[in-house]
């Protein structure tokens, strides 16, 4: 479900983005085409709002796990059917795709949960913050994100 972000003075599209992802990093930019200063939706600055409880949450690992076995599931389902309208050559490709899209998404899935449950990323996650407070140390990113209306606090 992404969506379209068009600059707030001239209009134009910017890009396309995915509401659900999210990036840490520097919120201000500016348009390319006429160069006005926007915020960034796909951006966060962790300074200013804190980390997100929901880095912290084992449930999307478990779905992303459960969503891969799935898929590797119907992936060896259809190993052994023949696929209408698909040339004879090609009949390992779909269950091959499935098997490693599925499989892929089970690793991911499973590394993300032990850094999860090792704290491996709360300390990551911990350093993105550490540089984010050096982000807000630059008077020029601070004018611009309380120009856009962000509240940034006085002793950052
Ligand atoms: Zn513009």
């Amino acid at each position: 479900m992404s969506a379209d972000f068009r600059c707030p003075s001239c209009g134009k599209k910017l890009f396309s983005y995915e509401p659900r992802f999210r990036k840490y990093g520097k919120i201000t930019a500016n348009c390319k085409s006429c160069g006005a200063l926007y915020a960034d939706p796909r951006c966060y600055e962790l300074a200013l709002g804190g980390i997100p409880g929901d880095e912290y949450l084992l449930g999307p690992y478990i779905s992303v796990i459960a969503i891969g076995a799935l898929i590797v599931w119907r992936g060896v389902y259809i190993m052994g059917q023949k696929q209408l309208g698909v040339m004879e050559e090609m009949q390992w490709f779909l269950p091959s795709a499935f098997l490693v899209i599925g499989g892929l998404m089970v690793i991911g899935g499973i590394i993300g949960a032990i850094l999860l449950k090792t704290g491996i990323k709360a300390k990551r996650l911990e350093k993105k913050l550490e540089e984010s407070k050096l982000r807000l140390r630059d008077p020029v990113y601070v004018n611009e994100l309380r120009s856009l209306g962000f509240p940034v606090d006085e002793r950052m």
